[in-house]
């Protein structure tokens, strides 16, 4: 993977197992965001393949219809949540079902209610992403992520972007996903949590996998490796 002529991401060997999670934890820069785009064609690799629940695409041979399948099967959470200002938070979680065409109106809407009720926002169903607070929103855009059932979610730094006492909010609500057993993939900075949740973490520096393994054990604190000098700065 590169911008221009600089090599952003090399020699990037990642295999994510169905129903598991894994953490990509590393120092800012490293190429986290950009291996976490990589595996949803939202960046595009200059070269090596990338396979999705069985669909799989080589780099040069990438094309529209390609890069829909892959895309159809995961979803992502951004750190800025992204919902749809003009749409209700019900509207927003509907969106993808109607935009897809995969449900109704009134199955979509029911599904998305079930959703929200599971996520403890019914109440804010018809409320605008303005009137929300951060954790009600991100709440709401993982909700939104989840509710066409992808394969794979994909997340960026879900909490970096909230005030610190919404972050508890929506580390339960990927905690749930993952006692679900949904395939997720998560670029975070919460080392406790990823210890706790991930099945796998990986350790990217300077565009490279470090270190790739269980998480309690990647992500251990103890020791004088460069990641536990990392892990130790975060806590
Ligand atoms: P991280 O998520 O670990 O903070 P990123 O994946 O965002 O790292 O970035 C990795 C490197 O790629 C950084 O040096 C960053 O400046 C660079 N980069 C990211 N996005 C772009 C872009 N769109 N164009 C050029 N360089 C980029």
């Amino acid at each position: 993977m590169q911008f221009s002529k600089r090599k952003v991401l090399k020699n990037i060997n990642l295999t994510v197992e169905e129903g598991s999670v894994t953490a990509i934890v590393g120092p800012s820069g490293s190429g986290k965001t950009t291996l976490l785009r990589t595996l949803n064609l939202l960046q595009t690799p200059s070269e090596g393949s990338v396979e999705v629940a069985g669909v799989q695409v080589e780099a040069n041979k990438l094309n529209k219809a390609v890069t829909r399948q892959i895309r159809a099967q995961s979803t992502m959470v951004f750190q800025q949540f992204n919902l749809f200002k003009n749409l209700t938070a019900l509207e927003n979680v509907m969106s993808p079902l109607i935009y897809n065409k995969v449900a109704t109106f009134d199955e979509a809407k029911a599904q998305a209610l079930k959703v929200l009720r599971d996520f403890d926002l019914e109440k804010i169903a018809d409320q605008y992403p303005v009137t929300l607070s951060g954790g009600q929103q991100q709440r709401v855009s993982i909700a939104r992520a989840i509710v066409s059932k992808p394969k794979v979610v994909l997340f960026d730094e879900p909490t970096s972007a909230l005030d610190p006492e919404m972050v508890s909010g929506v580390l339960n609500a990927i905690a749930k996903l993952a006692k679900q057993h949904i395939t997720m993939v998560i670029v975070t900075h919460e080392i406790e949590f990823a210890r706790q949740i991930a099945d796998q973490a990986i350790f990217v520096e300077d565009g490279e996998i470090l270190a790739q393994g269980p998480a309690n054990e990647i992500l251990s604190s103890t020791g004088s490796g460069r990641i536990a000098d990392f892990v130790n700065s975060l806590e």
